[in-house]
């Protein structure tokens, strides 16, 4: 059986994590966390990292920073996961969908400024699959609108935009290391990236239960004491080191999964070509991360016909993202903006095949030889 996705394993994890168990800290924000923090800063150039639980965490740490109030707007496109509308729906906010663009899958940066009102607040893009939103498009609205911008670059890590890494464009930014994941914590995790200094103190703040606990760490205050709301939003030291094994060996994995993408891309042409499936498309000036290899069919039903037929060949490829705005809550708590031409189609027809760095090549050939046959067989049809 091939999987579509395995956690990524370098190697290091187990030392890194008996190390983590042998010292006097296993609690958040210690020797691995500060060391992850520093890789993270270093490969996107943001300025301040802050480890979380999760991305989802760091989407919820980044909609109470920007202080979020019932009533607010929130844009967005409705092809994303259901944490980049929750962290702000739990805090009030009424999400305002838009369209995406059907080549990326991104939100249209064309149709945002139609959906700007008076109570609109931030702009949150998603960076699909590691490629980039136009994010000068939509840093020039939000100047122009005084919006805040807030990345979902759950999915970004190692990718940039323009030679700008996603994650250190918008204000704030939410980076996971979910097990799905390029580079993982050890199945859960995420980050919060602060572009804008205004929101350091205060993220620390909020993240350490709404005490100012690491200003007294830093001996900057006497005591600890609780000055504002929070949550307890920090990572273990084991998740931490082993994602400290993911991100030193960042440019490997990276390059692994681009491999991978390029090898599929490379098997799959000619049948873009031919008409049959349509191919991801990675704009010039978007360097991208090989976060997933997505394949779209013409039709709903030509997709299932082709995951049926995996199956039977013993490998796992899905789908995902049944459109928010579609879904039981989005109607209680969203407004689709504009016309949805190609949100749902779009998903409809999109799936995404076996990538993970661990993938060994007799697997990725399996799965290139089938994909292929299957192909083939249709051509003729
Ligand atoms: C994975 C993902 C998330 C959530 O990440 P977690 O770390 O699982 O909370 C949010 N948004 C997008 C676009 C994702 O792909």
């Amino acid at each position: 059986m091939i999987p579509f996705n395995k956690p990524p394993v370098t190697g290091n994890e187990i030392t890194y994590i008996e190390q983590a168990i042998a010292s006097p800290k296993l609690s958040g924000d210690g020797f691995y966390a500060k060391k992850c923090e520093n890789l993270l800063e270093g490969i996107t150039g943001s300025p301040k990292a802050l480890l979380t639980p999760s991305c989802t965490h760091a989407l919820e740490l980044a909609a109470l920073l920007i202080d979020i109030q019932p009533g607010d707007e929130v844009i967005m496109p409705s092809y994303t996961f259901v944490s980049t509308a929750n962290a702000f729906v739990l805090r009030g906010a009424r999400i305002v969908f838009v369209d995406v663009r059907p080549d990326t899958m991104n939100i249209d940066e064309e149709k945002i400024e139609a959906a700007i009102t008076k109570k609109t607040k931030v702009i949150v893009p998603v960076h699909y699959a590691g490629v980039a939103c136009e994010m000068d498009k939509i840093m020039a609205l939000a100047t122009k609108y005084n919006l805040y911008v807030i990345e979902d670059a759950a999915q970004g890590l190692m990718s940039n935009y323009k030679g700008k890494a996603l994650g250190a464009i918008g204000h704030l930014s939410a980076i996971s290391f979910h097990e799905t994941k390029n580079y993982t914590s050890g199945g859960e995790g995420g980050v919060l990236l602060i572009n804008d200094n205004q929101f350091v103190e205060r993220a620390e703040i909020l993240r350490e239960k709404g005490t100012n606990r690491s200003q007294f760490f830093k001996g900057m205050v006497d005591k600890y004491t609780w000055v504002d709301m929070g949550s307890s939003m920090l990572p273990s030291e084991i998740q931490s080191a082993y994602l400290y094994a993911q991100l030193e060996s960042a440019d490997k994995i990276n390059h692994t999964r681009l491999n991978i993408w390029q090898e599929y891309n490379r098997a799959l042409s000619e049948f873009e070509q031919a008409g049959l499936i349509t191919l991801p498309h990675v704009p010039d000036h978007c360097q991208h991360n090989a976060h997933m290899f997505y394949v779209k069919f013409n039709s709903e039903v030509d997709r299932a016909h082709f995951i049926d037929y995996m199956k039977q060949q013993d490998i796992l490829t899905v789908f995902h993202y049944l459109p928010l705005h579609s879904t039981a809550a989005g109607k209680r708590y969203s407004t689709f903006n504009g016309e949805d031409n190609h949100t749902t189609q779009e998903s409809e027809k999109l799936v995404r095949l076996p990538l993970y760095y661990n993938m060994t090549e007799s697997e990725l050939n399996t799965v290139v030889t089938h994909l292929r046959h299957y192909l083939s067989q249709q051509v003729g049809v």
